[in-house]
């Protein structure tokens, strides 16, 4: 092929792009329609070739958006073609509403250049490798995040509950995500959970050697289990090395919603979001992220990477388990619910603030079966270190340790909060707070504007640990929005100790 004849003028005149290669090929519908085909290091060009040329119509597909190409002879043995499809996710304006959500556009061409089936399938193969090279080189880069790649080919272990969320995850897989992996070449064994803690234990047992990658298809539950399994293991060191990823499928899915809000999308909510967490799956970027080590009452330890919670939202969390047919929306419903019946709950909260450097006297580590050590942490039974700051309030509405952006799809309760800033958020809110008030923070959650808002009942406060002593003897302390064992609980933030394959 003559490329400095067939090449598009507009790369000659702007020299953007270099054009790795250009080619003419047909439609695979309808053969009398022809395109050019230009693939620079940064987009894939196509063009209609019509006869007038003004009827020309272009179309450029950024590669960045792309997650795979595949090449492949025609179906029946007469036809000598061979074919190509690329397939992209770019962002497009939805139907009848402002803002943009990434949406499937496939673009496929029959290569017929020579009466040879075999020429023609190298050369379809040809454009298949440069494409899915050009859209792995495309990978997105940001100011001060390492992003490490996945293993290519990658094997993942991909767990499901069937019963998370309106019970769809398996439609939702087979509708949305396993057409997108397999476009995007990522081999994937499907491991549907049969039981609570089933994840958990496969996790715990898994030859690790085996997968480079561990993603859960459901909600933030179903997370924590594999966290926890992984640092249940004696290897537990090399086992949390796992990149994770989390593909939406339940009704609370505050980490994939995180995830999409950090790759600086614009907010989409149900199937919009598992697309976004699926391309992002498919980009295969992992970065690091906190993990933070929570002591219970009855000496056990868990880790958690999205939040703790007691009072309004732990209430909350556990009481909309009974509207879970609703989805997402159940948050929304039980918040509703639970204003009615506003009450106050009393205990001692304490955190070492953020900017206070640990004492330098170490504090007696607690002895974890499993784990990194505690350092910032005394034993449950011992007062808080000196340099700890105890709230002078005991009366609260709720106390909320986020450690990620949001605490469900839409409610962005920590609009500063990254993967791996080694912070803990801590929000509280004082008793005393008015029905109407309450509602409109969780109003303006939803925008992540109740910070600014500046509710004197508020309080926001950046931490490395935390404890906190509930009075009455019955309540419910969420971690990760599972319930987990009620008493005086404490915790510390291990920063960037997990990766997770994020945008
Ligand atoms: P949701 O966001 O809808 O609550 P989760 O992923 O959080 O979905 O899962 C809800 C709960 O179900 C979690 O406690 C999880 O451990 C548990 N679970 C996981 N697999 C199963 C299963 N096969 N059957 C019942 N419960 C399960
Ligand atoms: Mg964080």
């Amino acid at each position: 092929m003559d490329q400095k004849k067939t090449e598009p003028d507009s790369y000659h005149r702007n020299g953007i792009a270099q054009v790795v290669l250009y080619g003419e090929f047909t439609a695979t519908a309808n053969r009398k329609v022809r395109y050019a085909v230009c693939l620079t290091e940064i987009d894939l060009t196509v063009q209609k070739i019509t006869s007038t040329p003004a009827g020309r119509s272009k179309v450029v597909f950024n590669l960045r958006d792309c997650v795979g190409c595949r090449a492949f002879k025609g179906e029946d043995n007469t036809d000598v073609g061979a074919y190509f499809s690329a397939y992209f996710y770019p962002f497009k304006r939805r139907w009848m509403s402002s803002g943009v959500a990434r949406q499937r556009v496939e673009q496929c061409f029959r290569v017929a250049l020579a009466q040879d089936s075999h020429a023609n399938l190298e050369e379809a193969q040809r454009w298949a490798r440069a494409i899915d090279e050009g859209s792995v080189r495309q990978l997105p880069q940001r100011d001060g995040v390492l992003y490490s790649e996945v293993r290519r080919p990658c094997r993942v272990m991909l767990l499901l509950n069937p019963h998370s969320g309106k019970g769809q995850a398996l439609s939702l897989f087979t509708g949305h995500v396993q057409r997108m992996l397999t476009e995007a070449g990522v081999p994937h064994t499907l491991v549907i959970t049969e039981r609570q803690n089933h994840a958990r234990e496969l996790v715990r047992e898994a030859d690790l050697s085996q997968w480079d990658a561990m993603v859960i298809i459901s909600g933030d539950g179903l997370l924590f289990e594999v966290v926890n399994g992984l640092m249940e293991r004696e290897d537990w060191e090399a086992a949390i090395q796992t990149p994770l990823g989390i593909l939406p499928g339940g009704s609370g899915n505050a980490l994939a919603a995180s995830i999409h809000h950090y790759s600086g999308s614009q907010p989409v909510s149900s199937e919009e979001l598992l697309v976004s967490c699926g391309f992002l799956l498919c980009k295969g970027l992992v970065s690091r992220m906190d993990l933070v080590s929570v002591h219970t009452a009855s000496s056990q330890r868990l880790f958690s990477f999205l939040s703790l919670a007691w009072g309004f939202v732990a209430d909350v969390d556990i009481e909309s388990e009974k509207y879970r047919h609703v989805g997402a929306a159940r948050f929304t419903v039980g918040t509703l619910v639970r204003l009615a019946s506003l009450r106050v709950y009393q205990g001692r909260l304490a955190y070492l603030p953020a900017e206070e450097t640990p004492s330098t006297t170490p504090v007696t580590p607690t002895t974890p079966p499993r784990g990194p050590p505690d350092s910032l942490l005394a034993p449950l039974e011992q007062p808080v270190p000196g340099d700890w700051t105890v709230v002078e309030e005991e009366d609260f509405v709720l106390m909320l340790a986020m450690y990620q952006s949001h605490l469900a799809e839409d409610l962005l309760a920590a609009p500063g909060a990254t993967l791996e800033d080694g912070l803990i958020h801590l929000f509280y809110v004082k008793a005393g707070i008015s029905r109407a008030a309450l509602l409109r923070l969780f109003l303006a959650m939803e925008k992540g504007t109740h910070l600014a808002s500046s509710c004197p009942y508020l309080v926001h406060v950046k931490v490395r640990a935390l404890r906190l002593e509930p009075f009455s003897p019955k309540g419910v302390i969420t971690v990760d929005g599972e319930s987990v064992d009620y008493g005086p609980i404490q915790a510390q933030v291990h920063g960037g100790l997990a990766r997770l394959i994020s945008g």
